[in-house]
């Protein structure tokens, strides 16, 4: 069965995960309204002074109390369905992704059936997403890498990974994550902008903010933080009005400039 995520649960949450730190429940922080609703971008995010290890393990196991058992929200059934569905989720959102996955999945379930689909039989089950003319020629040129190079199976390999058309370091930790369990991190739009927000992980570029990431985050915390921190930038820090005033990491956020009202 296709695999979903939990996606928007509560922000109340009442215990922190197994093995995480509890979130110190004592310092509110300083809250003011919002004069207009624009809080930076993706391209350009705000940067806040860097957080402290232990400040980055609290804002970690507080944001974790709203989603306790992440997961992607992609859908997908093996790797090699994740593999792909993560190189179709490249500038689209995962519920467009969703939206075309399972009829071409059903068409083609195995690396050799895509091979057989080919690109343009991809490309008409897939249209409806972002750049689909080269999504389908990635997808059939990595599925035919698979068949020829890997016996059909996706590599455990980072460098094998990131060999495969249309695969990016990205995508790699994705799978790396996902499919393996390593603690790898996997930076979006999303987690670009709330590392330097923040200050969880301030950077320049997505590798700054990747490197920082897998430095500040303890290691128990780093495999799932991939997925805490993606939830929490899709559904409360948001990109142009970050619902700080319902986010259970406040307390060890460095934003300056937090929002204390729904109505603004
Ligand atoms: S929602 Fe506000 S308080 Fe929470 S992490 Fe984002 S900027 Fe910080």
């Amino acid at each position: 069965m296709p695999r979903t995520s939990p996606a928007r649960r509560g922000a109340t949450q009442p215990a922190a995960p197994a093995g995480l730190p509890e979130a110190d429940p004592a310092p509110r922080p300083r809250l003011r309204a919002a004069k207009a609703p624009l809080h930076g971008s993706a391209a350009a995010p705000r940067r806040a002074r860097p957080m402290r290890r232990d400040q980055a393990a609290e804002f970690i196991a507080a944001i974790a109390r709203h989603n306790p058992e992440p997961e992607t929200e992609l859908l997908y059934t093996d790797p090699f369905s994740l593999l792909v569905a993560v190189v179709m989720s490249a500038q689209a959102t995962d519920a467009s992704v969703n939206k075309v996955t399972p009829a071409l999945f059903a068409a083609a379930p195995t690396p050799a059936a895509m091979v057989a689909l080919g690109a343009e039989g991809i490309g008409t089950l897939i249209r409806r997403i972002g750049l689909w003319q080269g999504k389908a020629r990635n997808v059939a040129a990595l599925s035919a890498k698979l068949v020829a190079e890997h016996g059909g199976e996706v590599p455990a390999d980072r460098a094998a990974l990131e060999a495969l058309p249309g695969v990016g370091r990205k995508t790699a930790n994705v799978v790396l994550n996902v499919v393996f369990g390593e603690s790898t991190m996997a930076v979006d739009t999303h987690i670009f902008r709330l590392g330097n927000r923040t200050g969880l992980a301030p950077g320049k570029n997505v590798r700054e903010v990747e490197d920082g990431l897998v430095k500040r985050i303890p290691p128990p915390m780093l495999r799932d933080a991939h997925h805490w921190l993606i939830l929490h930038g899709r559904y409360i820090c948001r990109a142009r009005l970050p619902e700080c005033w319902r986010c259970l990491g406040a307390p060890f956020c460095n934003y300056k400039d937090k929002v204390s009202s729904p109505r603004l």
